[in-house]
């Protein structure tokens, strides 16, 4: 991608009294940015306390996807009996189960064992890839999160648990927006950051296969906790370290 002047935008943002979100409308749809009804635009909701969701979450009823499945191919006309299509209902059903895995994950699970590093260095990862799927269609969205905190009392996470974090909230049903403004609460409440910064860029298929069907264009949001949210010059420095890795650009 060539989104950097996206992060460049960014870093010059200056609302600071929620999580800036931008989108990136290469095919300068307007309709898009403007959220219309049935598309995953840019509307903003607050974020949902993380805490709160797998506790909710029943776990996923495999028997009862395939037969939701199997009545979606008869609405559509089909013959769920023919050979092709007979697996069919338990094959997304089994899919199902591991794309809303998150549900009953929790971020704390994985967050939860730190160490100390002398450091007081941010801790910058970019181009994590992660699947995710639009909850308006049930159609998948994907891209890379990229995602940078400054460590609290040298207290600083496995670099593997960011992506464990990223999927976490991202296997669930989502608006990039709030899956944004989710993973940097996460790390801000679980690693008490003293800032966080999280940018997310994905392509969503609910753009490209239906809709506005316009392939291509990439939707970024950023959220911003405590120091860079509050300082728009650590906000700039810390966005140039992201886009300087080599995945992230
Ligand atoms: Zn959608």
């Amino acid at each position: 991608m060539n989104d950097m002047n996206i992060l460049n935008d960014i870093s010059s943002g200056t609302r600071n009294s929620r999580p800036l979100g931008l989108a990136d409308h290469k095919a300068e749809n307007q309709e898009f940015s403007n959220g219309g009804p049935g598309r995953c635009g840019t509307r903003t909701l607050p974020g949902e306390a993380e805490a709160a969701r797998p506790s909710r979450a029943p776990g996923v009823d495999v028997p009862r996807i395939e037969r939701a499945v199997r009545e979606i191919l008869l609405a559509i006309g089909e013959d769920p009996d023919r050979d092709g299509l007979q697996e069919t209902p338990r094959r997304v059903a089994r899919a199902y189960r591991d794309i809303f895995s998150g549900l009953t994950d929790s971020a704390a699970r994985h967050l939860q064992t730190q160490f100390e590093h002398e450091s007081h260095q941010a801790v910058v990862v970019s181009g994590i890839a992660f699947n995710s799927t639009c909850e308006h269609h049930l159609l998948p969205f994907r891209g890379q999160a990229h995602v940078a905190y400054l460590p609290h009392k040298r207290r600083v996470a496995g670099l593997s648990k960011l992506a464990r974090t990223v999927d976490v909230f991202a296997r669930r049903p989502q608006l990039q927006e709030r899956l944004t403004e989710q993973i940097a609460d996460a790390l801000d409440e679980h690693l008490s950051a003293r800032g966080v910064v999280v940018v997310l860029e994905a392509e969503h298929f609910c753009m490209t296969l239906r809709g506005a069907c316009k392939p291509g264009a990439v939707t970024t949001t950023l959220a911003a906790r405590g120091l860079y949210r509050s300082d728009a010059a650590a906000r700039g420095e810390i966005l140039s370290l992201m886009k300087r890795s080599p995945q992230g650009s």
